[in-house]
């Protein structure tokens, strides 16, 4: 195992509830160091290009409108393991089957507004890391 690095959002539905500040400490108490961190707003095209692999699902066009409906906050993450350990601190997509003591098991309301966004494999993180943060900004 090396060290990794992995992308989270922090969603709207979250930053929105005042929740950014206790999902990072779940996030540094998981052992992951924060290489870069900046608050935005998702436009329409950079939502529907961010979830473009979701394009063809019925779930896609909420999911644009949930993602632009607020301020976000974009990290990125060093850690061991650090893909599927955030997984793992994120919980399940829906938070009806998300373990107990996981982000979104105590924060999301359901299958849509899930409070954060975390990389699904190496490569991915790659790509979504880049899409929101140009090398010379990390760590
Ligand atoms: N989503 C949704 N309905 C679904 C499945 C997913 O609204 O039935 C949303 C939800 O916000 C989720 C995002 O689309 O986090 C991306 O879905 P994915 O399956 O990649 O889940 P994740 O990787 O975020 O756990
Ligand atoms: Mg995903």
């Amino acid at each position: 195992m090396s060290v990794e690095r992995t992308f989270s959002i922090i969603k709207p539905d979250a930053v929105a509830a005042g929740q950014a500040g206790e999902i990072l400490a779940m996030i540094q108490s998981a052992g992951f160091k924060i290489i870069g961190l900046r608050m935005t707003r998702l436009t329409e095209p950079q939502a529907q290009g961010f979830y473009a692999v979701h394009k063809e699902r019925p779930f896609f066009s909420g999911l644009v409108k949930f993602m632009t409906e607020g301020p976000i906050m974009v990290m990125a993450l060093e850690r061991e393991d650090a893909v599927k350990g955030l997984r793992e601190v994120m919980g399940a997509t829906n938070p009806a089957n998300a373990a107990e003591g996981t982000v979104r098991k105590r924060f999301a309301a359901n299958i849509e507004r899930n409070c954060i966004h975390g990389s699904d494999a190496p490569e991915t993180a790659g790509q979504e890391l880049r899409f929101f943060f140009s090398t010379a900004d990390l760590l």
